[in-house]
């Protein structure tokens, strides 16, 4: 190690700033600040999602089988590990936390997650903490959720057909999330409806859930079936391609596309005749890698840089192993070295689905 003969470290010597002749110029090195996490092709990772448990209350189709094998709840961070990690991140520059699963909101005392993020918001290190749920808890949560500065939630829903609902989520009542929905709205927060295009069940459906959702001043976005984890029936069965989903809206509907960009998948139209926002989410048809500006963390700290590859970096032992966060800290610099260009999600009639991973456990 180089230094000085009084054992201080050459870089931070504290050596007069005068120009020196027979010794070159001492430099004077400020602590550095947290270095943002910038990925090998130069993106800023400022969105971290967080899925806080695999479980749910409900069995979607396409995104679980009938019979889920869930993690063992030893496995599962505690929400304190959560909060510290989600910590870790904000210092390196994350701006937006969404919290997710399975169903964040059926995780024990999750308020109590959202209770101490909210502290970023207070300071103002993080811009926004939101959430995407199933809707099915919004009821009872929706007023403390406002209180605690959520002022955006996604609420998935593929259908406003009761028995439909049903068939889809394999036991969900609508009336309980249409409640939950109307719950998140009185209390202030905005709500944005994210529905799955699915082949012969809801595509007749589409553009009379969009009337309905923008007629309320919700937002809406259509997300294409993508290949995560094993479900029974085929993918190809469930595939409808968002191209064919727009080329019908557009007999009944004006769509103008916007310029917005949240540094995801979605791409946004204006409908004319609705006067409001439609997303259209195609992980298949198109590709929205080269402005990522997320990762993806586990209920168990496993941290997924692409949602469509399977590397990820085991963020628990180092959270564990030490009460400093120096050491998780470089775990997840380290990680976001690896942050893949893109993703390969390929849908085709072949078992295993292209990645074995469900979109409960990384988050959607
Ligand atoms: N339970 C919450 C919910 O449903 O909103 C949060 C987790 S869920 C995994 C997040 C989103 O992923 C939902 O909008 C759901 O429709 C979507 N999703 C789940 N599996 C999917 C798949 N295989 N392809 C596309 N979207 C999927
Ligand atoms: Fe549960 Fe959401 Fe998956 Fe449906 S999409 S099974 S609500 S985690």
């Amino acid at each position: 190690m180089s230094g000085s003969s009084s054992g201080r470290p050459a870089e931070i010597s504290s050596a007069p700033l005068q120009p020196h002749r027979a010794s070159p110029t001492p430099r004077i090195v400020a602590p550095a600040p947290a270095a943002p996490l910038i990925d090998p092709f130069q993106r800023a990772i400022t969105y971290l999602r967080i899925s806080v448990t695999d479980r749910c209350d409900l069995r979607c189709v396409y995104c679980m089988s009938e019979t889920m094998n869930f993690l063992p709840r030893r496995d599962l961070l505690t929400l304190e590990e959560l909060d510290r990690l989600c910590g870790v991140f904000i210092a390196r520059g994350v701006r937006k936390l969404r919290i997710t699963g399975g169903e964040p909101l059926v995780r024990r005392d999750i308020l109590h997650l959202f209770r101490r993020l909210s502290r970023h918001l207070g300071t103002g290190a993080l811009e926004e903490l939101t959430l995407t749920t199933n809707g099915t808890q919004l009821g009872r949560f929706a007023a403390e959720l406002a209180d605690l500065g959520v002022r955006r939630v996604n609420v998935s829903l593929d259908t406003l057909d009761p028995d439909k609902f049903r068939a889809i989520t394999r036991r969900g009542d609508l009336a309980v999330v249409l409640d939950g929905i109307a719950a998140a709205r009185a209390a202030g927060i905005k709500v944005k409806i994210n529905a799955v295009a699915l082949k012969g069940v809801n595509e007749d459906e589409i553009a009379d859930m969009i009337a309905w959702a923008h007629g309320l001043g919700m937002d809406m976005t259509l997300i294409e079936v993508m290949p995560l984890g094993e479900v029974e029936g085929e993918r190809t069965d469930q595939f409808l391609p968002l191209s064919l989903a727009r080329a019908r809206l557009e007999r009944r509907y004006t769509l103008t596309p916007l310029p917005d960009r949240t540094g995801g998948p979605a791409r946004y139209v204006r409908v004319a005749e609705t006067g409001g926002r439609l997303g259209f989410i195609t992980p298949l048809t198109h590709n929205f890698c080269e402005s990522c500006n997320r990762v993806r963390l586990t209920c168990t700290g496993k941290l997924y840089m692409c949602l469509g590859q399977e590397d990820a970096a085991d963020l628990r032992s180092a959270l564990r192993a030490s009460p400093d966060d120096a050491l998780v800290t470089a775990a997840v610099l380290e990680a976001i070295t690896r942050k893949p260009k893109g993703h390969d999600f390929v849908i085709a009639r072949q078992r295993p689905a292209a990645v074995p991973r469900h979109m409960s456990v990384t988050g959607g």
